[in-house]
């Protein structure tokens, strides 16, 4: 019988666990064709996410854990997830509900039919605002610019893997990672499924707009090295600008004879090359400060205990 691991990340999500487990126990019930694994990651909740996990362990022994020794967000959640998952395939899928179980039978349907990594693509998404709607779409368009490899749209991180995409993404130990880019980068075989995105259950939404810029740049920065190359961009323009001046400047002074109001043209200058200068250096910054967190060479997370056992932190590297 074919394994399916069902890989959770929560992070204070008591009020939806209960309603969680219903609807997915149902669902486990009636795909009697696989034998499941509901795998939880407690990203560091603060609440009650950890017992009430327990507790449910304690009547299914399908449900098993790895917990957190703090949060570490729920890029970092999700590979641990994949580092921890028994199964022949994997589905990531929120905590909340966002993401409805029922469209799992789908999923592996498309998996059996030989696709590696089935995605669900979002018809709709319920109880989002315009703002981040529109900004969202705004994110996709300048990333698929940026690069090369295909970026799948309107994707979340709802999903089925096959094994070998799994022990694919194992491989990819960066520490700031955006893990949708890499879905797009392992490549194999994809297929997309259509769902309405569903509003949350219960709870309130861990992102806010600073945790989505920090996505947004993260995205980009990993994906290519193609804001380095703004630099030059930006420098050409500004020396025929400069060079242009120049000779406003001598044919002013030298033919014309007439003075040149030197105060106003260095205000100018000044913001103007400072402002080029800033920008360059955030550039730069950005890109020395991920070369200066990978070369800690840390582990990604560390867990507190596997399904009741603690663990030494040795990380699993199979
Ligand atoms: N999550 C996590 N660690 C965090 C933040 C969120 O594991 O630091 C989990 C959260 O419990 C949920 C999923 O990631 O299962 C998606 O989070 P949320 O619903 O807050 O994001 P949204 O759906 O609004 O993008
Ligand atoms: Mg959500």
């Amino acid at each position: 019988m074919k394994k399916i691991s069902v890989i959770i990340p929560a992070y204070n999500e008591e009020e939806s666990l209960p309603i969680l487990y219903e609807r997915m126990n149902n669902l486990m019930n009636s795909m009697k064709d696989y034998e499941f694994e509901m795998l939880f990651v407690n990203d560091g909740s603060k609440d009650r996410t950890i017992e009430i996990i327990k507790e449910i362990r304690e009547k299914d022994n399908r449900v098993c854990y790895v917990d957190f020794s703090r949060n570490f967000g729920k890029e970092i959640a999700m590979i641990a997830g994949l580092d921890y998952a028994t199964g022949d395939c994997v589905i990531f899928m929120d905590a909340d509900l966002q993401d409805p179980p029922e469209l799992i039978p789908e999923l592996v349907k498309y998996w059996e039919e030989g696709y590696d990594d089935v995605y669900a693509r979002r018809k709709s998404r319920k109880g989002e605002t315009w703002l981040k709607k529109f900004t969202s779409k705004m994110y996709y368009k300048v990333l698929q610019h940026l690069t090369r490899v295909e970026i799948q749209r309107d994707t979340g991180d709802f999903r089925l893997l096959d094994r070998r995409c799994v022990n694919a993404l194992k491989k990819l130990r960066e520490s700031q990672r955006n893990t949708k880019s890499m879905f797009s980068w392992i490549g194999y075989k994809k297929k997309e499924v259509l769902y309405d995105r569903d509003p949350r259950v219960a709870g309130k939404t861990k992102w806010n707009y600073i945790k989505l810029i920090d996505l947004a740049i993260d995205g980009i920065t990993s994906f290519t090295t193609s804001p380095l190359r703004l630099s030059t961009f930006i420098a050409i323009p500004t020396f025929i600008a400069l060079f242009i001046y120049f000779i406003y400047v001598i044919v002013k002074c030298f033919i014309i004879h007439e003075a040149i109001q030197a105060f106003q043209a260095i205000i100018l200058l000044i913001l103007f090359f400072s402002g080029i200068q800033i920008l360059l250096f955030g550039i730069v910054g950005e890109y020395l400060g991920r070369i200066f967190n990978e070369t800690k060479h840390r582990p990604l997370y560390l867990v507190n205990e596997y399904n009741g056992e603690k663990e030494m932190n040795e990380q699993k590297l199979k």
